[in-house]
């Protein structure tokens, strides 16, 4: 099949799916025939917008047309035809080699793209993780000879169907082969030679015994966790013992995400070790127990939480990595939009006295916007003295106590001694109890400058759930300066990024009303090396800042409801909302709809983009 037959080819596959008519595609071919450089119908189709390369893929995907690796390479404008020349002669020259290996080993493509290419062609799915959850029992029932020399290993996928991972489905014996080797039904799917190769050696490995699980082994997979983890990001990890295995996960940009399965017999033996490195009692498996380590990785000194939890299956653990959440950040990178920044500096952080709270759930980022506003108040003529538990970061220059209760330094002994250091900020860790508040109110009646955190759902929330603790409503309203209250989400990876029309449902569930609402376009990940196929990669912050003014104060005194205050606050002193700040950043294209949907509070018919991009300050 000549180059030009295999474009013509595939655009009357993508006329029979619908996605173009006969004319586009007469039109793409006159423009083709102009063009000053050759450039494939397929690629000019997408040049002119009529078709997407996602769409292009799943027709291929749908059709399974039988078409040269190296004709769809350059159809679809991967490989430029005089690489693909060059690839051929090199292949030519070095009998019993392929064409991918050829293209991968020069560089002409990665690896990435060749398997996601081969996938399209034979309309199989493509395996990217690293390590593949290999099924273990399926596995047994094959002989092992089989599956090395067929370089494949069974894996489970989502929906719990067998697929066979091949490293190379290109040469894989045929379907009837295949079913006389491999008991069940299955389906074939293609995998990174390195994914695969690590899988058939693990597989070689005699399964571990209880008594053989040696020592140096699980010190060596300890160690290998928390390196994985600090290199990319991890804030916790989870061992958790099920009933045939132990499932290894990790949270990375909030969301737990699995790592690997370990033999069952490993789990006594795994624990044993990271009691021993937590000080924790190696002798009681029936009790919850806490410890730290310090784990040091090449002379720095990582501060890791441990807590054991005891389950029906066993103990789990759960190892924190504390300096590892994110690193200190100055205020103007916590991603506020430019009038929120602004509020929070002018009309909050330069205030001489007064509670700030910033409230969120676990994990919405609260620490760090306390930690950004502690650096930008930090100056050698300011005292600023803390009480964390425990302290996350150490800034220079400032009087940090991280609470330990079992040597005796508990909150409350900590906050009765702190307003007596003559502190002009004082940072209490978190309120918890009225004790607490009532040492952030008491501290900035007498003229300090209070930072905290709380735990509500939103801005209002924090000031409700004060008046909650029985504190009188004008000590709230005449000490409260700002309630910051946040989220973080995901941000979409700027490589595998594409475009998402919202559909008029989509817009529905944000809250519009799809008639005002004429196109919303977001954006979201398609997953790719870049972001460990998720998706994602890294984070952003979402706020709410709420700048209490008379009008507010007035309805927290009159004890207002919720709705009223809310209401109050978008109107007098120009709020915008969690679900607001996150519409323009998903219209910014930094996160998705689905992180909205997940994340964010919808309580109020969001204003639209273009009202919210004016009130923030942001440039449309
Ligand atoms: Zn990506």
């Amino acid at each position: 099949m000549t180059t030009a037959s295999v474009g013509t080819l595939i655009a009357d596959l993508l006329v029979q799916e619908g996605l173009i008519d006969q004319e586009k595609v007469r039109y793409a071919l006159r423009v083709q025939a102009k063009l000053p450089r050759s450039q494939p119908l397929v690629a000019v189709l997408q040049d002119l917008g009529y078709v997407a390369e996602d769409q292009v893929r799943q027709t291929l995907r749908n059709r399974r047309v039988d078409i040269r690796l190296g004709d769809l390479l350059t159809e679809l404008g991967v490989l430029s035809d005089s690489d693909l020349q060059s690839a051929l002669a090199l292949h030519k020259s070095r009998p019993g080699t392929k064409l991918g290996q050829i293209l991968v080993e020069n560089s002409f493509i990665n690896e990435e793209t060749l398997l996601d290419l081969i996938s399209v062609q034979l309309a199989i799915p493509f395996l990217r993780m690293d390590r593949l959850l290999v099924d273990e029992q399926m596995a047994r029932r094959i002989h092992p000879g089989n599956l090395r020399k067929m370089r494949c290993v069974p894996v489970r996928d989502d929906s719990g169907d067998l697929l066979l991972a091949f490293e190379d489905p290109l040469s894989a014996p045929p379907h009837d082969v295949l079913e006389k080797v491999v008991p069940g039904q299955f389906d074939i799917a293609i995998a990174r030679h390195h994914a695969v190769e690590t899988a058939l050696e693990n597989l070689q490995k005699p399964p571990a015994k209880a008594t053989q699980v040696s020592e140096s082994l699980v010190v060596r997979k300890v160690n290998e966790l928390v390196e994985t983890a600090l290199a990319d990001g991890v804030s916790d990890i989870h061992i958790e013992p099920l009933k045939d295995r132990l499932r290894v996960r990790m949270r990375q940009d909030g969301v737990l995400v699995p790592r690997e399965d370990l033999p069952k017999d490993m789990a006594r033996a795994l624990v044993s070790r990271i009691k021993i490195m937590a000080g924790a009692d190696i002798a009681e498996r029936r009790r919850h127990q806490d410890g730290r380590i310090l784990y040091d990785q090449g002379g720095n000194k990582v501060d890791l939480r441990i807590s054991f939890y005891s389950t029906v299956f066993g103990e789990k653990t759960v190892m924190r990595l504390l300096n590892n959440r994110s690193r200190l950040l100055d205020i103007a990178e916590l991603g506020m939009q430019p009038r929120t920044l602004q509020r929070l500096k002018e009309d909050v952080l330069d205030v001489p006295s007064g509670v700030t709270l910033v409230t969120g759930p676990t994990g919405s980022g609260k620490t760090t916007t306390l930690y950004g506003s502690i650096n930008y108040l930090n100056n050698p003529n300011t005292s600023i003295i803390t009480a964390e538990d425990p302290v996350e970061y150490v800034i220079e220059g400032i009087n940090q106590c991280s609470i330990n209760a079992k040597i005796g330094i508990t909150f409350e002994e900590t906050l009765r001694h702190i307003v007596r250091q003559d502190p002009d900020v004082i940072v209490i860790g978190e309120i918890r109890d009225k004790f607490s508040a009532d040492t952030a109110i008491q501290a900035a009646l007498t003229g300090h400058k209070v930072l905290t955190t709380f735990h509500t759902e939103d801005s209002i929330g924090g000031l409700l759930r004060l008046l909650h603790m029985d504190i009188e409503a004008f000590l709230i309203s005449s000490t409260v300066v700002c309630v910051v209250a946040q989220r973080l989400l995901r941000k979409v990876c700027d490589q595998c990024a594409r475009e998402h029309v919202l559909a008029p449902d989509e817009i529905r569930r944000l809250g519009y009303n799809p008639a005002d609402v004429r196109r919303l376009v977001f954006r979201r990940g398609t997953g790719c090396a870049h972001c460990n196929f998720l998706g994602y990669r890294g984070r952003v912050g979402i706020y709410e800042i709420l700048v209490l003014d008379e009008p507010v104060r007035d309805a927290l005194i009159n004890r207002k409801t919720s709705y009223e205050i809310r209401r109050i606050c978008a109107d007098s002193t120009g709020m915008v909302t969690l679900l607001e700040d996150g519409l323009v950043k998903a219209s910014e294209g930094l996160t998705s709809f689905e992180e909205i949907i997940r994340t964010l509070p919808r309580l109020d018919k969001p204003r639209p983009i273009a009202e919210l991009n004016r009130l923030l300050g942001v440039r449309s």
